[in-house]
């Protein structure tokens, strides 16, 4: 079929499109009505339908591929490979949500997941899922203050978590950080799971702390049937950064995840039950909950799940497993394939990658000459894919599975069926409809199913948030600037908010300012996001100090810059790490006092500041050219 018509049927005739997509996957009621917008910007998908995330992605398949794999486990930080089929998969997840439900965990409740890539975090997301529990899991690479916000705002009545994680070989301990974290929040969760991998001791609280090993031991043979859940139920939040300091929760539902992941398998990742699909995200992430845990096995296909670096025990190691496994689809992001691209060559050469019919990469903007050294050193086809975390499914890139078409190098493709996507003036709120002209990447309601129900216990932040930036209109703003060429190819040009993007990974620069300014030290500071080759972005930070009395050197000035840093790697972690932070005595800002963050960037970029008719004291940018050019 002609994509363009299934585009335009998945938006002109929206209900017979989705109702035929729904029976992608199991129903235990099917819904009563596809798509319900009675009340926009909120959609209620397949609403009166009932269903089950773990029933779709596991006890659906014992029928045709118990002994298939499923969960195929591979860590180079601690060694261990171990593949999972359908049928033990079943099993251990049987066994973690007897376990929960022993600790209090029912229908409704909140469990948060602070888990390095183990086998026991995805038994742990899919146990939630089968209870009918809300999960939220929080990127291991955060910490205390990040993790404690996080805790505080889904209120878990447990918690899942693991003695440590490992990174090239380094072992980085989890509990201390949640024990810090619960101190922080004002909420408590009533109980606290721990896998003990063995790579840290752990000091348990008594009453609050368990042990996985035991109480899984106590389970073994656990039996717990999947509680049918309302389609408009919700199944999990994932916070994600944005201009204020404050994360947002994405809320996300049962029934229309599960048809959008069904449905973005089989169009977009050519996905074949049978097959093996290979993400290389992180749990933490949006990609890990839509492409490693819950879109590959409700394909009916085995997932992988690594823990490790892509370059350890060397370059090869991804290649090794698409080798090993079979791999038939991988997705991964720009910033990696450019990490490998400073390796030897000879490593995509030296393993059989004819399994793998395409690499998706998707989470930043892909540039030509990382497009084009992997293509060229795969032999496959690289396709590019636009998303973001509230939307859980791709929103713009090409649809090989409905009909393939060429990619063009630049551009993630055209918007996805169920989107309608526009370009809109940022001022006016004007349609542009002219190929080249630059506007904000707009979705029209209603958003289809997979997208974010709303903002966690918010729908006034939804609305106002993502609903209500373009005047005179009610459209989603994506806050990516984009253009679409004369065949309908949108290219994204870069956030239109303080949103930043390093190495794939979202970060707002108000939560790394808020950190940095809790520094004693520091009276003011601006970041920004800054162009860099490997990552995409690197933050920079731009500090005030209240007592520059000591400063009178660089030693001095690296002191404090590392004091900084460590901070921001206590509180957020090492993820929101900026890569410099430099002294000024004041900062660029309008008259009306607003930071000209914009004017930094481009200075920081050596591009022009711009228009700077408001700024309140031209010196302050002069400080930083200066600095810059030293
Ligand atoms: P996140 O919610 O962390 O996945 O970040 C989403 C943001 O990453 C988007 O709003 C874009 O700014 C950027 N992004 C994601 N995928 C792409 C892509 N394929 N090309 C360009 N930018 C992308």
């Amino acid at each position: 079929m002609a994509y363009a018509d299934f585009h335009r049927r998945s938006l002109e005739d929206r209900d017979a499109f989705w109702a035929e997509q729904a029976r992608l996957v199991d129903w235990h009621v099917p819904p009563a009505r596809i798509c319900d917008a009675d009340q926009p910007p909120f959609v209620r998908w397949f609403a009166g339908g009932q269903t089950n995330l773990c029933h779709n992605a596991v006890d659906r398949h014992l029928a045709e591929r118990a002994d298939q794999p499923a969960l195929i486990y591979v860590s180079t930080e601690t060694q261990q490979e171990r593949t999972y089929t359908f049928r033990e998969l079943h099993h251990e997840v049987q066994r973690m949500a007897a376990v929960l439900q022993s600790l209090g965990v029912g229908r409704g409740d909140r469990v948060l997941v602070y888990m390095p890539m183990t086998a026991e975090a995805t038994f742990a997301m899919l146990a939630c899922a089968r209870l009918g529990a809300i999960h939220s899991v929080v990127f291991g690479g955060f910490a205390s203050v990040s993790l404690a916000s996080r805790i505080e705002d889904f209120t878990p009545k447990a918690v899942v978590s693991a003695d440590a994680g490992s990174r090239g070989g380094k072992v980085l301990a989890y509990k201390p950080l949640l024990d810090e974290a619960i101190r922080l929040s004002a909420h408590k969760p009533q109980a606290v799971l721990l896998v003990d991998r063995g790579l840290a001791s752990m000091e348990k609280v008594a009453g609050r702390d368990h042990d996985w090993a035991t109480l899984a031991d106590r389970h073994a043979q656990a039996q717990v049937p999947c509680a049918w859940l309302d389609a408009t139920d919700v199944s999990y939040t994932i916070y994600t950064s944005g201009t204020t300091g404050k994360p947002k929760g994405v809320q996300r539902d049962v029934g229309g995840y599960a048809v959008a992941l069904a449905a973005s398998m089989k169009h977009i990742f050519m996905g074949e039950a049978g097959g093996t699909f290979f993400s290389t995200s992180d749990i933490g992430w949006v990609v890990g909950h839509s492409y490693i845990v819950y879109g590959p096995l409700i394909a009916g296909m085995a997932t992988i799940m690594y823990e490790g670096l892509p370059i350890r025990p060397d370059a090869g190691i991804w290649w090794s497993l698409v080798e090993k496994y079979k791999v038939t689809g991988m997705f991964s992001a720009p910033t990696a394939v450019r990490v490998l691209k400073k390796q030897d060559p000879a490593f995509l050469k030296k393993h059989d990658l004819s399994s793998l019919k395409a690499l998706f990469l998707a989470g930043e903007p892909l540039d030509e000459p990382t497009a084009r050294w992997i293509s060229d050193g795969l032999g496959v086809p690289i396709i590019d894919n636009y998303w973001q975390t509230e939307s859980g499914w791709p929103i713009l890139t090409i649809a090989n599975g409905v009909e393939k078409k060429a990619s063009k190098f630049g551009s993630p493709g055209v918007p996805m069926y169920g989107y309608d996507v526009r370009l809109v003036h940022e001022g006016t709120g004007e349609e542009l409809t002219e190929p080249g002209q630059k506007g904000v990447v707009v979705i029209e309601g209603p958003t289809p199913p997979g997208f974010m129900q709303t903002v966690w216990r918010d729908d006034a932040r939804y609305v106002q948030t993502y609903w209500s930036s373009i005047p005179g209109r009610q459209v989603y703003s994506t806050f990516d600037w984009g253009i679409r060429d004369a065949d309908g190819y949108f290219y994204i040009l870069g956030r239109t908010d303080d949103v930043i993007n390093v190495a794939g990974h979202r970060l707002g620069t108000r939560e790394i300012e808020e950190s940095i300014s809790s520094h004693p030290n520091v009276a003011e500071v601006a970041v920004v996001g800054v162009a860099d080759p490997l990552k995409g972005q690197v933050a920079m930070a731009f500090a005030v100090p209240k007592d520059a009395s000591a400063l009178t050197d660089d030693a001095a000035r690296l002191k404090l810059e590392g004091e900084v840093m460590k901070l921001v790697d206590q509180q957020l972690g090492s993820v929101a790490r900026p890569a410099r932070v430099r002294f000024v005595t004041l900062l660029p800002k309008t008259r009306s006092g607003k930071l000209l963050r914009r004017a930094i960037q481009a200075v920081c970029e050596g591009r022009d500041a711009g228009d700077l008719t408001t700024i309140e004291d031209p010196a302050a940018l002069q400080q930083i050219r200066d600095l810059v050019q030293r």
